[in-house]
Protein backbone atom coordinates (compact mmCIF):
# COMPACT_ATOMS: atom_id res chain seq x y z
CA UNK A 1 0.00 0.00 0.00
CA UNK A 2 1.41 3.87 -1.00
CA UNK A 3 2.36 5.92 1.77
CA UNK A 4 -0.54 8.09 2.77
CA UNK A 5 -3.17 5.34 1.93
CA UNK A 6 -6.23 5.68 3.55
CA UNK A 7 -6.61 5.38 7.04
CA UNK A 8 -9.91 3.71 6.96
CA UNK A 9 -8.12 1.16 4.81
CA UNK A 10 -5.05 0.44 7.26
CA UNK A 11 -7.95 0.35 9.92
CA UNK A 12 -10.02 -2.41 7.43
CA UNK A 13 -6.91 -4.48 7.47
CA UNK A 14 -6.97 -5.17 11.26
CA UNK A 15 -9.52 -7.38 10.48
CA UNK A 16 -7.72 -9.81 8.84
CA UNK A 17 -4.74 -10.04 11.72
CA UNK A 18 -4.32 -13.63 12.17
CA UNK A 19 -2.05 -13.42 15.30
CA UNK A 20 -1.84 -10.85 18.24
CA UNK A 21 0.10 -9.64 21.00
CA UNK A 22 -1.64 -8.10 23.19
CA UNK A 23 0.38 -6.18 26.32
CA UNK A 24 -1.04 -4.67 29.55
CA UNK A 25 0.41 -2.59 32.09
CA UNK A 26 0.82 -2.95 36.03
CA UNK A 27 -1.02 0.14 36.25
CA UNK A 28 -4.10 -0.79 33.84
CA UNK A 29 -4.72 -3.76 36.63
CA UNK A 30 -4.52 -2.00 39.58
CA UNK A 31 -7.41 0.04 41.61
CA UNK A 32 -5.23 3.25 41.89
CA UNK A 33 -6.77 4.00 45.20
CA UNK A 34 -5.71 0.39 46.53
CA UNK A 35 -2.66 -1.01 44.48
CA UNK A 36 -4.54 -4.22 44.66
CA UNK A 37 -5.75 -6.17 41.72
CA UNK A 38 -8.95 -4.89 39.78
CA UNK A 39 -11.09 -8.47 39.32
CA UNK A 40 -13.34 -6.45 37.30
CA UNK A 41 -10.79 -5.40 34.46
CA UNK A 42 -8.83 -9.12 34.38
CA UNK A 43 -12.11 -10.80 33.89
CA UNK A 44 -12.60 -8.27 30.66
CA UNK A 45 -9.49 -8.72 29.68
CA UNK A 46 -9.23 -12.33 29.46
CA UNK A 47 -12.73 -12.73 27.78
CA UNK A 48 -11.67 -10.38 25.28
CA UNK A 49 -8.51 -12.87 24.86
CA UNK A 50 -10.45 -16.04 24.82
CA UNK A 51 -12.99 -14.70 22.48
CA UNK A 52 -10.25 -13.73 19.66
CA UNK A 53 -9.08 -17.56 20.20
CA UNK A 54 -12.73 -18.45 20.02
CA UNK A 55 -12.48 -16.02 16.41
CA UNK A 56 -9.52 -18.23 15.65
CA UNK A 57 -6.92 -16.18 16.23
CA UNK A 58 -3.54 -16.90 18.17
CA UNK A 59 -3.30 -15.01 21.10
CA UNK A 60 0.04 -13.91 23.13
CA UNK A 61 -0.71 -11.62 26.42
CA UNK A 62 2.29 -9.78 27.71
CA UNK A 63 1.50 -8.52 31.75
CA UNK A 64 3.12 -6.82 33.80
CA UNK A 65 2.37 -6.80 37.89
CA UNK A 66 4.84 -9.40 39.00
CA UNK A 67 6.34 -6.61 41.14
CA UNK A 68 3.01 -4.93 41.86
CA UNK A 69 1.66 -8.04 43.26
CA UNK A 70 4.00 -9.17 45.31
CA UNK A 71 4.51 -5.89 46.73
CA UNK A 72 1.25 -5.75 48.12
CA UNK A 73 1.09 -9.88 49.00
CA UNK A 74 3.87 -8.36 51.38
CA UNK A 75 2.84 -5.64 52.65
CA UNK A 76 5.61 -3.90 51.86
CA UNK A 77 5.49 -0.38 51.50
CA UNK A 78 8.28 1.11 49.71
CA UNK A 79 11.17 0.01 48.07
CA UNK A 80 14.51 0.69 49.42
CA UNK A 81 16.68 3.21 47.72
CA UNK A 82 18.90 2.17 45.07
CA UNK A 83 21.50 -0.31 45.46
CA UNK A 84 21.86 -4.65 45.67
CA UNK A 85 19.43 -4.55 48.66
CA UNK A 86 16.62 -2.17 46.80
CA UNK A 87 17.24 -5.17 43.63
CA UNK A 88 17.04 -7.89 45.73
CA UNK A 89 13.42 -6.39 47.50
CA UNK A 90 12.17 -6.22 43.76
CA UNK A 91 13.07 -9.59 42.65
CA UNK A 92 11.77 -11.29 45.86
CA UNK A 93 8.19 -9.28 45.20
CA UNK A 94 8.20 -10.64 41.47
CA UNK A 95 8.95 -14.48 42.43
CA UNK A 96 5.77 -13.66 44.88
CA UNK A 97 3.71 -11.92 42.57
CA UNK A 98 4.22 -13.56 39.45
CA UNK A 99 2.88 -16.56 41.15
CA UNK A 100 0.00 -14.99 42.20
CA UNK A 101 -0.70 -13.25 39.13
CA UNK A 102 -0.59 -16.04 37.21
CA UNK A 103 -2.98 -18.52 39.41
CA UNK A 104 -5.21 -15.34 39.20
CA UNK A 105 -5.10 -15.87 35.32
CA UNK A 106 -5.04 -19.48 35.04
CA UNK A 107 -8.49 -19.33 37.26
CA UNK A 108 -9.88 -16.86 34.99
CA UNK A 109 -8.89 -18.55 31.98
CA UNK A 110 -10.15 -21.98 32.70
CA UNK A 111 -13.93 -20.45 33.69
CA UNK A 112 -13.68 -19.74 29.83
CA UNK A 113 -12.24 -22.81 28.91
CA UNK A 114 -8.76 -22.01 27.54
CA UNK A 115 -5.19 -23.29 28.46
CA UNK A 116 -2.97 -20.88 29.13
CA UNK A 117 1.06 -21.61 29.38
CA UNK A 118 3.29 -18.74 31.77
CA UNK A 119 7.05 -18.06 29.44
CA UNK A 120 9.29 -16.30 31.52
CA UNK A 121 12.35 -13.91 29.38
CA UNK A 122 15.77 -12.52 29.55
CA UNK A 123 17.29 -10.21 26.89
CA UNK A 124 19.11 -13.85 26.65
CA UNK A 125 16.15 -15.59 25.39
CA UNK A 126 16.94 -13.06 22.21
CA UNK A 127 20.45 -12.66 22.29
CA UNK A 128 21.44 -16.02 22.36
CA UNK A 129 20.60 -17.84 19.02
CA UNK A 130 19.99 -21.74 21.00
CA UNK A 131 18.17 -19.88 23.18
CA UNK A 132 15.77 -17.85 20.64
CA UNK A 133 15.21 -20.54 18.58
CA UNK A 134 13.99 -22.57 21.25
CA UNK A 135 11.46 -19.71 22.46
CA UNK A 136 10.11 -19.88 18.82
CA UNK A 137 9.64 -23.17 19.15
CA UNK A 138 7.72 -23.38 22.21
CA UNK A 139 5.46 -20.45 20.98
CA UNK A 140 4.52 -22.59 17.94
CA UNK A 141 4.08 -25.67 19.40
CA UNK A 142 1.94 -23.51 22.16
CA UNK A 143 0.16 -21.67 18.95
CA UNK A 144 -0.22 -25.06 17.55
CA UNK A 145 -1.99 -26.67 20.74
CA UNK A 146 -4.40 -23.66 21.17
CA UNK A 147 -2.75 -22.55 24.39
CA UNK A 148 -2.46 -18.84 25.41
CA UNK A 149 1.18 -17.88 26.52
CA UNK A 150 0.94 -15.63 28.84
CA UNK A 151 4.47 -13.62 28.73
CA UNK A 152 6.31 -11.55 31.15
CA UNK A 153 10.01 -10.32 31.88
CA UNK A 154 11.65 -12.55 34.18
CA UNK A 155 12.17 -10.37 36.88
CA UNK A 156 13.32 -12.34 39.38
CA UNK A 157 16.73 -13.44 37.99
CA UNK A 158 17.13 -10.42 35.28
CA UNK A 159 19.77 -8.00 36.38
CA UNK A 160 20.66 -4.79 34.59
CA UNK A 161 22.60 -6.78 32.10
CA UNK A 162 20.00 -9.10 30.84
CA UNK A 163 16.71 -6.92 31.94
CA UNK A 164 14.36 -5.80 28.94
CA UNK A 165 13.26 -2.99 31.69
CA UNK A 166 10.13 -2.68 30.49
CA UNK A 167 6.98 -4.84 28.80
CA UNK A 168 6.33 -2.11 26.26
CA UNK A 169 9.76 -3.11 24.59
CA UNK A 170 9.39 -6.99 25.33
CA UNK A 171 5.95 -7.41 23.73
CA UNK A 172 7.04 -5.67 20.47
CA UNK A 173 10.18 -8.19 20.75
CA UNK A 174 8.20 -11.01 21.68
CA UNK A 175 5.78 -10.27 18.57
CA UNK A 176 8.40 -10.15 16.59
CA UNK A 177 9.89 -13.78 17.67
CA UNK A 178 6.60 -14.96 17.01
CA UNK A 179 5.79 -13.23 13.28
CA UNK A 180 2.77 -11.50 15.08
CA UNK A 181 0.93 -8.95 12.71
CA UNK A 182 -0.47 -6.96 14.99
CA UNK A 183 0.52 -5.76 18.52
CA UNK A 184 -1.90 -3.43 20.72
CA UNK A 185 -0.40 -1.87 23.85
CA UNK A 186 -3.22 -1.49 26.58
CA UNK A 187 -1.97 1.60 28.20
CA UNK A 188 -3.28 4.48 30.48
CA UNK A 189 -3.07 7.21 27.92
CA UNK A 190 -5.30 6.91 24.44
CA UNK A 191 -2.47 6.98 22.19
CA UNK A 192 0.56 9.51 20.98
CA UNK A 193 -0.18 13.16 21.01
CA UNK A 194 1.98 15.83 19.56
CA UNK A 195 3.14 16.57 23.08
CA UNK A 196 2.00 15.37 26.75
CA UNK A 197 -1.74 16.12 27.20
CA UNK A 198 -1.52 16.38 30.88
CA UNK A 199 0.41 19.23 30.78
CA UNK A 200 0.09 20.80 27.16
CA UNK A 201 -4.21 21.33 26.55
CA UNK A 202 -2.73 22.09 23.25
CA UNK A 203 -1.33 18.52 22.45
CA UNK A 204 -3.06 17.01 19.57
CA UNK A 205 -3.88 13.31 19.14
CA UNK A 206 -2.06 11.91 16.57
CA UNK A 207 -4.34 8.78 14.76
CA UNK A 208 -1.68 7.18 12.52
CA UNK A 209 1.87 6.85 12.27
CA UNK A 210 2.89 5.56 8.60
CA UNK A 211 6.50 6.15 8.74
CA UNK A 212 7.89 6.55 12.43
CA UNK A 213 10.08 10.01 11.87
CA UNK A 214 13.31 10.49 14.00
CA UNK A 215 11.25 13.94 14.44
CA UNK A 216 8.47 10.86 16.21
CA UNK A 217 10.76 9.35 18.22
CA UNK A 218 11.83 12.27 20.10
CA UNK A 219 8.40 13.10 21.32
CA UNK A 220 8.70 10.29 24.02
CA UNK A 221 8.79 11.91 26.94
CA UNK A 222 10.07 9.74 29.96
CA UNK A 223 6.78 8.78 31.83
CA UNK A 224 3.13 9.00 31.70
CA UNK A 225 2.93 10.16 35.21
CA UNK A 226 1.51 6.93 36.33
CA UNK A 227 4.15 5.54 39.61
CA UNK A 228 3.70 1.89 38.84
CA UNK A 229 4.95 -0.06 35.38
CA UNK A 230 7.81 1.32 33.60
CA UNK A 231 6.33 2.28 29.98
CA UNK A 232 6.28 6.00 28.99
CA UNK A 233 5.69 7.14 25.94
CA UNK A 234 9.52 6.50 24.84
CA UNK A 235 9.12 3.05 25.59
CA UNK A 236 5.86 2.81 23.42
CA UNK A 237 7.41 4.45 20.44
CA UNK A 238 10.84 2.31 21.02
CA UNK A 239 8.23 -0.72 21.24
CA UNK A 240 6.67 0.98 17.80
CA UNK A 241 10.38 0.86 16.31
CA UNK A 242 10.95 -3.09 16.38
CA UNK A 243 6.86 -3.92 15.76
CA UNK A 244 6.72 -1.73 12.62
CA UNK A 245 10.57 -3.08 11.50
CA UNK A 246 9.23 -6.28 11.71
CA UNK A 247 6.41 -5.26 9.50
CA UNK A 248 3.99 -5.91 12.23
CA UNK A 249 1.04 -3.42 12.80
CA UNK A 250 0.61 -1.56 16.65
CA UNK A 251 -2.06 0.12 18.32
CA UNK A 252 -2.22 1.73 21.48
CA UNK A 253 -5.15 2.27 23.20
CA UNK A 254 -6.35 2.84 26.52
CA UNK A 255 -6.64 0.27 29.21
CA UNK A 256 -9.95 2.09 30.61
CA UNK A 257 -12.39 0.39 29.07
CA UNK A 258 -10.70 -3.33 27.92
CA UNK A 259 -13.50 -3.76 25.46
CA UNK A 260 -11.67 -1.71 22.93
CA UNK A 261 -9.68 -5.15 21.78
CA UNK A 262 -12.79 -6.46 19.79
CA UNK A 263 -13.28 -3.19 18.32
CA UNK A 264 -9.59 -2.57 16.95
CA UNK A 265 -10.28 -6.18 15.54
CA UNK A 266 -13.04 -4.98 13.44
CA UNK A 267 -11.45 -2.21 12.60
CA UNK A 268 -12.55 0.42 14.44
CA UNK A 269 -10.80 3.78 14.80
CA UNK A 270 -9.09 3.52 17.63
CA UNK A 271 -6.02 4.97 19.46
CA UNK A 272 -3.25 5.17 17.56
CA UNK A 273 -2.31 2.87 14.53
CA UNK A 274 1.42 2.56 13.67
CA UNK A 275 1.68 1.02 10.39
CA UNK A 276 4.21 -1.99 10.22
CA UNK A 277 6.31 -1.54 7.22
CA UNK A 278 9.47 -4.45 6.54
CA UNK A 279 12.94 -3.25 7.29
CA UNK A 280 15.48 -5.76 5.61
CA UNK A 281 18.46 -4.49 7.99
CA UNK A 282 16.49 -4.94 11.30
CA UNK A 283 18.57 -7.22 13.05
CA UNK A 284 16.24 -8.18 16.12
CA UNK A 285 19.00 -9.86 18.60
CA UNK A 286 21.37 -7.14 17.76
CA UNK A 287 18.46 -4.24 18.38
CA UNK A 288 17.98 -6.01 22.02
CA UNK A 289 21.81 -6.63 23.25
CA UNK A 290 22.29 -2.92 22.27
CA UNK A 291 19.41 -1.86 24.43
CA UNK A 292 20.45 0.17 27.62
CA UNK A 293 23.85 -0.28 27.26
N1 LIG B 1 7.99 -6.86 34.52
C1 LIG B 1 7.50 -5.94 35.51
C2 LIG B 1 6.44 -6.62 36.38
O1 LIG B 1 5.79 -7.52 35.95
C3 LIG B 1 6.90 -4.70 34.95
C4 LIG B 1 7.60 -3.98 33.86
C5 LIG B 1 6.72 -2.94 33.19
O2 LIG B 1 5.67 -2.59 33.74
O3 LIG B 1 7.04 -2.45 32.11
O4 LIG B 1 6.20 -6.21 37.49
Amino acid sequence: MKKNGNHEEYRKRLKDKKRIVVKIGSSSLQHPETGDLDYTKLDVLVRELCDMRNRGKDVVLVTSGAIAVGKKAVHLREFGQAGERAIAEKQACAAVGQARLMMTYQKIFAEYNQVAAQILMTKNTIVDNLNRYNAHNTFSELFKLGVIPIVNENDTVATYEIEFGDNDSLSAIVAALVEADLLILLSDIDGLYTDDPRKNKDARFIRIVEELSEELMEMGKPSTGSDVGTGGMNTKLIAAKIATSSHIDMVIANSKDIKVLHRILDGQDIGTLFVGSRDAYFDLPGFVEQMHS
